[in-house]
């Protein structure tokens, strides 16, 4: 008798968990950074300042298609803002019709039409939330936009998308945890945090200043305490306890950037993460396709890691760190509660 094939989800489902056992070379998760454009200017971010060329979404689909025929699971979209790309929306449409699963990281400035038209092939949105509305605004130099950010994570849980905030901690507003905390149970969304660094594209510049092993210990034991009473902390105890070890709680040689996960530029080089991004000469898949691309990717070289939530918990995921694996499937699942985050 002739066993029929696996089904391609199932087939890359299989590849991933021995790819992952094996730590062998892989494309599981694919950071697309659609543009580099924004529409606001935060105090700590550098990212605008890079907005340059841009592949066009024939390209983004079909090297996505490429990277899904050699195993992808997962295309997060992000940007700057993603959605000042008129197409943003079909491209992240494309990726879910590819069988992915599909997250997005916004400023938050989205529209009601936006959600409900990305509602049924996003998985996940991230938006980032620097606070209550005056440190909020603040950081975002941006009147209104606190409002808004909230407004958008409660009409994307109504619309069914499993919703997260996104925190970065800078000196300035290392008091807006609890706040973010009781915002996050009050409006049903899991909150992540993240130290800022000095400088979006340079590990070797290191965290702002102010954000020093104390401190970052100190973050660390409070998310700790809070997700032990059940509060909606985003992150998985490894990465709590490697934000509380930081700097020396990871080090990028041991790290499944580049090999198992991959940061796709606007203008389609492939780099390990974004902090690696300037370190030396990266393939692109304009030259090569995306396959090859990856396929080409040099080992990130050695040092001291990274404080970077996303790519902790992707790294930790695919360590098949159990706690990090039970975290992202109950997000995958979303568990339908009233007043738990899903
Ligand atoms: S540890 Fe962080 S900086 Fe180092 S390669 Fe991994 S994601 Fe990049």
């Amino acid at each position: 008798m002739r066993l029929s094939p696996l089904p391609r989800q199932g087939r890359n489902l299989a590849g991933a968990l021995l790819a992952c056992a094996g730590n062998v070379r892989r494309p599981l998760s694919a950071a697309c950074i659609l543009t580099h454009r924004c529409n606001f200017r935060c105090t700590y971010c550098d990212i605008p300042d890079r907005a340059g060329s841009e592949l066009s979404s024939d390209q983004w689909l079909s090297g996505l298609r490429e990277l899904r025929d050699a195993g992808l699971l997962r295309a997060s979209f992000s940007g700057g803002e993603a959605l000042l790309r008129a197409d943003a929306v079909s491209i992240i449409k494309g990726a879910k019709e590819l069988g992915l699963t599909t997250s997005l990281n916004s400023n938050g400035w989205l529209t009601h039409a936006q959600l409900v038209e990305l509602a049924p092939h996003l998985d996940l949105l991230m938006v980032s939330l620097d606070g209550p509305a005056a440190e909020h605004d603040a950081a975002r130099r941006k009147p209104g936009s606190f409002a808004r950010a909230i407004q958008v994570l409660r009409e994307a849980r109504a619309l069914g998308i499993t919703t997260t905030s996104i925190t970065v901690l800078t000196p300035a507003n290392l008091h807006v945890v609890e706040p973010i905390l009781q915002l996050a149970e009050q409006n049903g969304y899991w909150a992540y945090f993240q130290p800022a660094y000095l400088e979006c594209f340079g590990r070797d510049r290191g965290l702002q200043p102010g954000l020093g092993p104390q401190v970052l210990a100190d973050i660390s034991q409070r998310l700790v305490a809070a997700q032990s009473l059940g509060r909606p902390v985003g992150a998985s105890p490894g990465y709590l306890r490697r934000l509380a070890l930081t700097p020396g709680g990871s080090r990028c040689e041991n790290c499944r950037a580049g090999r198992q996960f991959v940061t796709i530029m606007p203008d389609g080089t492939f780099v390990p993460c974004h902090l690696t991004a300037d370190e030396r000469t990266w393939p692109s898949a304009a030259d090569h396709g995306f396959a090859k691309a990856f396929a080409q990717m040099p080992a990130v070289s050695p040092g001291g890691g990274c404080a970077i939530s996303p790519y902790q918990e992707l790294d930790l995921i695919f360590g098949l760190n159990p706690a990090a694996v039970r975290t992202a499937l109950r997000r995958l699942l979303k568990p339908a509660t009233a007043g738990q985050p899903h």
